[in-house]
């Protein structure tokens, strides 16, 4: 594919799928406020036109197509644009491919505007960590699923008394302003009225990168229909012990949720978890899978199937033979039921 070819090829991306790219929600007809940070947009002035081809906002006058688009939100010049639109896009084959829709980025209703995600706050997260140490009732509930307290330790787990103190303390320290923006307030919390993501005496896991950690997620106790399993608000769920993936590990397995994974570390595996049926692996580790045996196991069920088939074409997309773990008991459903089987709990 020649320098021509490839910007034509890269202009007949829509705009929605650029934005997906750039961890924006952008709509592939309509008109909606200016994604631009520079735009002020009172009045939805941004449409998408030609297909969801071309786009052209009314209020700042710029138009354009795919390259235009990240060369105006990312402030880079044309050719800048194109490769880096390329890196995003441009399998094995050569050939110029968007990755499916993931959750990514936010769109914030009340501005019906796109909104990128700002970097995890690990400073905030490490604050919060640090003040919810694990109690007696979360290690034997996590006892009583097969997790010992050597995993508990390990994965930093950590258990939260009274929320609201704790992120009270955390104002005092950071303002409120960063602590919603890593997402520990629902999205609707302000400053004078102000809800929790996670509930009280929930157990908090870390998400941890690089010594560093980029996510919470709860499990919560209480009696209700809601989940369980508690996210922060706005922020784009990741890759659970996703340093496996640069590890030394020759075998990798893919399941589902922290429990899987942490049920996983118990059998002497190394594991990574995926959240919920949008999560993705990112391009990074895709292609950081390819020295790797990967081993799918996710739940078997009717759900688990269908996403596990889909995830080995994924993975084939990037290069990436995998392999689908079969049952391992007639009467396990998820890698933690197969844990507390082996283990006789009931
Ligand atoms: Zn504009």
């Amino acid at each position: 594919m020649d320098c021509k070819q490839q910007t034509d090829t890269l202009n007949e991306l829509t705009v929605g799928a650029v934005g997906r790219l750039l961890g924006l929600r952008l709509p592939s007809s309509g008109t909606i406020c200016c994604p631009f940070d520079d735009h002020q947009d009172k009045r939805p002035s941004f449409s998408t036109f030609g297909g969801g081809i071309r786009w052209k906002c009314f209020g700042c006058n710029r138009t354009g197509g795919a390259i235009d688009f990240v060369s105006t939100f990312l402030d880079l010049d044309f050719a800048s644009a194109k490769k880096w639109l390329l890196s995003k896009t441009i399998n094995l084959e050569g050939a110029i491919q968007v990755p499916r829709p993931v959750q990514h980025g936010y769109f914030n209703h009340n501005q019906t505007k796109a909104v990128a995600e700002s970097t995890p706050d690990h400073e905030v997260f490490a604050a919060y960590l640090m003040r919810c140490p694990i109690l007696p009732s979360g290690l034997s509930y996590l006892a009583a699923r097969g997790i010992t307290k050597t995993t508990v330790e390990m994965f930093s787990v950590g258990q939260v008394t009274s929320n609201r103190q704790l992120l009270n303390q955390l104002v005092c320290l950071y303002g409120f302003e960063r602590v919603a923006t890593a997402g520990l307030y629902t999205a609707t919390s302000t400053g004078q009225r102000s809800i929790p993501v996670f509930n009280d005496n929930s157990l908090v896991f870390p998400f941890i990168e690089k010594n560093k950690i980029t996510y919470l997620q709860a499990r919560i106790f209480e009696r209700t229909k809601a989940p369980k399993w508690r996210n922060l608000a706005r922020r784009s769920r990741r890759i659970y012990n996703a340093d496996a993936i640069d590890g030394k590990a020759a075998k990798i397995i893919i399941c589902e949720g922290v429990i899987d994974t942490l049920s996983a570390v118990e059998l002497g595996l190394t594991p990574v978890g995926l959240l919920g049926v949008s999560a993705q692996l990112n391009s990074h580790q895709m292609t950081s899978l390819r020295n790797k045996l990967v081993c799918i196991m996710l739940d078997w069920d009717a759900a688990g199937e269908g996403r596990a088939t889909e995830l080995k074409q994924t993975l084939l997309q990037y290069g990436v033979a995998s392999h689908r773990q079969e049952r391992p008991s007639s009467t396990a459903n998820d890698l933690n039921d197969f844990l507390r089987q082996k283990r006789e709990i009931q």
